[in-house]
């Protein structure tokens, strides 16, 4: 064991320290975070993996289940609204130099740690110091930094160490979405930094990566160069990794079979679905059609059953109406009968009572007439005597 500050002299032993250190946590975060926890592309050793996540815990504070779910969000928003880091959607300037703020905004979000987060360690030591006591692991290797440099210098070679981690992953998330060259049409902003795969351990492979993210392997041209891919195989010599997805062609013939396959499976995924959709929706509205023609059936033979209980109203009414007059009208016609029989029968009797009196009239007239022919007989005898008196005189 070094005493202290031991390693503060020549000035290279501090730099070198920082580089490798720094290195190294690269190495944890593309090997095990990001190509093996959020893709899955590779598995690690049960040792490897500790050892990587203990690192981690150690130099950077991060939960492997925030940094995961930030990440598949990425993936599944790429530069629409949604992605937590895009330079397109936030800002270039704002992400190269506070894409941290934006990772940390994203891991407070409890739903999107839910939603992309699955799968990740749920072991004893992952809930109990790594979630619970994540900033104890940098405070422990802050105190063996000043322990090595000296109390300044260990404390500069720490902070060097504690911005190296989001230097990266603001570089990858700021530059590798708007600087460099596209190997891939992918329907991001996804770009290769640069072809050499070194300084952030093959993640300046950043549109390679996009246009495969489960492969292990993020280089994709002869002149390309992923060294996180050289350690992995190392790894996977040594047995200490299953390499689970890889792409093996190049970029051209996978270019067209990610055109063949994703982009044709999705156009006739699409097509499928909107053909499902299309099916679903003839379903329902025909079961629409179904319903609102029941419907409007039902209404018609209700409007018909009312209808038809109206004629048939009208109808009895009508009747009724009918038998009323025909009634008043056989009694009208009664009454008038009644009143001809009466009329009659009054003429008969002023018939009688004239014929009578005809009769009577006559029956005067008769006797008078003999009246008066009895008068003239006597007229006529009185006169007779003394005609002949004179005569005889
Ligand atoms: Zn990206
Ligand atoms: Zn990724």
């Amino acid at each position: 064991m070094p005493g202290y500050g031991a390693l503060a002299h020549p000035w290279w032993v501090p730099v070198l320290y920082l580089l490798v250190l720094g290195h190294l946590t690269n190495i944890c975060v593309t090997l095990y975070l990001h190509r093996s926890a959020t893709h899955g592309g590779v598995k690690f050793r049960p040792l490897v993996e500790h050892v990587m996540r203990f690192w981690l815990w150690l130099t950077t504070g991060m939960v492997t289940r925030e940094w995961v779910a930030v990440h598949r969000k990425h993936h599944a928003f790429s530069d629409r609204e949604g992605d937590p880091h895009s330079p397109l959607v936030e800002g270039f300037w704002w992400i190269v130099l506070g894409g941290v703020f934006f990772y940390r905004r994203a891991t407070r979000d409890a739903e999107l740690l839910d939603k992309y987060g699955k799968g990740c360690p749920d072991d004893w030591v992952e809930r109990n110091v790594y979630t619970r006591l994540t900033f104890f692991g940098v405070v422990g290797m802050a105190l063996l930094d000043m322990y090595l440099f000296g109390v300044v210098l260990g404390l500069l070679v720490w902070t060097g160490m504690i911005i190296w981690m989001p230097m990266l992953g603001n570089v990858i998330n700021g530059i590798g979405h708007a600087l460099g060259y596209r190997n891939f049409d992918t329907k991001d902003e996804s770009r290769n930094i640069y072809p050499f795969g070194f300084w952030v351990v093959g993640e300046e492979l950043h549109n390679n990566h996009h246009a495969d993210p489960r492969s292990a392997n993020f280089r994709a041209r002869v002149w390309e160069f992923d060294i996180g891919w050289v350690y992995i195989k190392l790894l996977s010599l040594f047995k200490l990794a299953d390499v689970i997805y890889a792409r093996t062609i190049g970029a051209q013939e996978f270019a067209a079979k990610y055109y063949r396959d994703i982009v044709v499976d999705s156009v006739s995924g699409s097509l499928d679905r909107a053909s499902a959709e299309l099916q679903r929706r003839k379903v329902v509205a025909a079961a629409t059609f179904e319903r609102v023609w029941r419907d409007a059936r039902n209404e018609l033979d209700h409007v018909r059953g009312r209808l038809e209980r109206a004629r048939a109203d009208v109808h009895e009414e009508l009747e009724q109406a009918r038998m009323r007059l025909d009634a008043a009208r056989d009694q009208a016609r009664a009454v008038l009968e009644r009143a001809r029989a009466d009329a009659y029968d009054e003429f008969e009797q002023a018939w009688a009572l004239l014929e009578h009196a005809r009769d009577q009239a006559r029956a005067a007239i008769e006797r008078a007439k003999d009246k008066v022919g009895e008068t003239v007989g006597e007229a006529a005898a009185r006169i007779q005597p003394a005609k002949s008196a004179g005569a005889g005189a």
